[in-house]
């Protein structure tokens, strides 16, 4: 199938205004870090410098704590939960009428296409905080009694791969519960967490509810074993989630971890192929595989192998790697040059234990950090790229022949956040999303998320629930 030619149709940048440099968010102001540390936040794909972004130390830290205590303990918890759930509502629209502004920002300081930042993740945000809105002034029917109270503190970390909705994972539910919050985003992407720092004054939000604290893992640290935060909500690597564990294990903090995937994506042989194609093509091409619950390993039935392949690798044919900021990419770039450096490496570990590479022509840009989409073929279950987290591009292809032995390789891995299954027996979709040991099990499609949705996993993806009823517990003293 020959690629069309399209004329490039790049989104304009003169929506945003990126400050040269940002500050703190703590107290509802920007102010400067105690010790005048700062970073630099480039764009992925051009390798531009956008903004000096100030790390915060253990002082401002303890700051941003102090003054979401001082929130909680004088505004936020005595506030009527009417009144919580309006501020939410605010947020929620002015999301949406920022929405275009986000969404350049997003794919400017991670990489991703804006067809994805445009038409996923912020319609999401805006959801997330117009579903929590609504639960603000309900929790006495959530089912956990006739008057949960919240837990106090959260301090929250979050990983780059999906910057804002992951904030709004994480601040919508803590707020609508009660809770004030102390946040810090990723150190490669902190520029959507910071206008949405600018969108909590646009709302007159209390100061102090929600406080933005950018920095690395240094700073992860000192905000998750600070001993004023009640609850810790961590999303990112299994090994930093086990880090996050232990040193809370001593603690009478409440904990959820949201940690790595390596989702089984199966394909039966009476799926309708051509729509399995494309689950397969979303599942881990949609933002690079930087997805926790990519269908990065596929599993294809023998019988129909020949056939998905074919058509697999005709569709790859067609995807569109280039500028994030052009509407018609389907593949931007690889959000830094640590995880290009993981992604080239653990594909030439596939090849030399002896699977196969196929990558569709693809030319790539010569600045920025690029790598073009890859199949493995030949992949056996030991094979390390058919084990670990390889977080972009890259797919392990896998084949078996009964259900049983579908779910045997897809229950084989330390990990369990999601699993795919296609086929048009509505038997056997249930039959296998009962014994798949993953948190989310999709049926004919894959990567679909919303708000009313519990989402999280089993084993080394972590414990805890976001999203949906169950979502709440997490904010909650039950
Ligand atoms: P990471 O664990 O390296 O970093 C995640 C966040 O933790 C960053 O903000 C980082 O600065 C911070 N951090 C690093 N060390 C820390 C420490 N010792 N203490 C506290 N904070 C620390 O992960 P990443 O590379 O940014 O993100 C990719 C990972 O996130 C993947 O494994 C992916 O599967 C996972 N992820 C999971 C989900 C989910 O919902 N389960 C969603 C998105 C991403």
């Amino acid at each position: 199938m020959p690629k069309f030619e399209y004329a490039p149709a790049p989104e304009s940048r003169a929506i945003v205004s990126i400050k040269e440099s940002y500050g703190l968010f703590i107290g509802g102001e920007f102010t400067p870090g105690v010790d005048g540390r700062a970073f630099k936040t480039i764009s992925p794909a051009t390798e531009e410098v956008l903004a000096e972004v100030t790390e915060a130390g253990p002082a401002d830290v303890d700051r941003a704590v102090s003054a979401a205590r001082t929130a909680y303990q004088d505004v936020w918890s005595g506030l009527s939960p009417a009144a919580r759930g309006k501020y939410l509502f605010r947020i929620a629209r002015i999301v949406q009428e920022r929405a275009r502004e986000l969404a350049v920002l997003e794919s400017l300081d991670n990489g991703k296409p804006i067809r994805e930042s445009r038409d996923v993740d912020i319609p999401l945000v805006a959801a997330h905080f117009f579903y929590h809105a609504g639960w603000a002034d309900k929790l006495e029917y959530a089912g956990y009694g006739p008057a949960p109270r919240p837990l106090g503190v959260a301090g929250q970390v979050i990983p780059w791969n999906f910057p804002l909705l992951m904030l709004a994972w994480k601040i919508a539910p803590a707020l609508a519960c009660g809770n004030t919050v102390v946040l810090k985003p990723a150190e490669t992407t902190p520029l959507t967490a910071l206008t949405f720092a600018e969108i909590c004054q646009q709302a007159g939000l209390p100061p102090g509810v929600v406080n933005i604290v950018t920095g690395a893992g240094e700073t992860g640290r000192a905000l998750v074993t600070h001993p004023g935060i009640d609850k810790v909500a961590f999303t990112g690597s299994t090994e930093v989630g086990k880090q996050i564990a232990r040193a809370c294990a001593p603690t009478r903090k409440k904990v959820t971890l949201e940690l790595g995937g390596k989702a089984a994506n199966i394909v039966f042989d009476d799926a309708p192929i051509d729509q399995a194609v494309e689950g397969i093509v979303n599942g881990i091409f949609f933002n690079q595989g930087h997805v926790c619950c990519a269908g990065s390993r596929l599993l294809v039935q023998e019988s129909v192998y020949e056939q998905v392949m074919a058509s697999l690798q005709r569709r790859l044919a067609t995807l569109r790697l280039g500028d994030p900021l052009d509407k018609n990419t389907d593949v931007g770039a690889i959000n830094s040059a640590a995880q290009l450096a993981k992604i080239r490496e653990l594909s030439l570990v596939g090849e030399a234990e002896g699977a196969q590479r196929w990558s569709p022509p693809c030319e790539l840009p010569v600045k920025g950090f690029w790598f073009p989409p890859t199949v493995f073929t030949g992949v056996s279950q030991a094979h390390r790229i058919a084990r670990e987290e390889i977080f972009g591009p890259v797919l392990s292809v896998l084949t078996f022949r009964t259900p049983a032995e579908a779910v045997e390789k897809a229950n084989n891995t330390p990990y369990g956040l999601s699993a795919g299954v296609w086929t048009e027996k509505g038997s056997l979709i249930f039959w296998m999303a009962s014994r798949l040991r993953a948190g989310v099990v999709w049926a004919n499609t894959f990567n679909k998320f919303d708000p009313t949705s519990p989402f999280g996993g089993y084993k080394e993806s972590g414990y805890g629930r976001e999203g949906g009823r169950h979502g709440l517990e997490a904010y909650l003293d039950v």
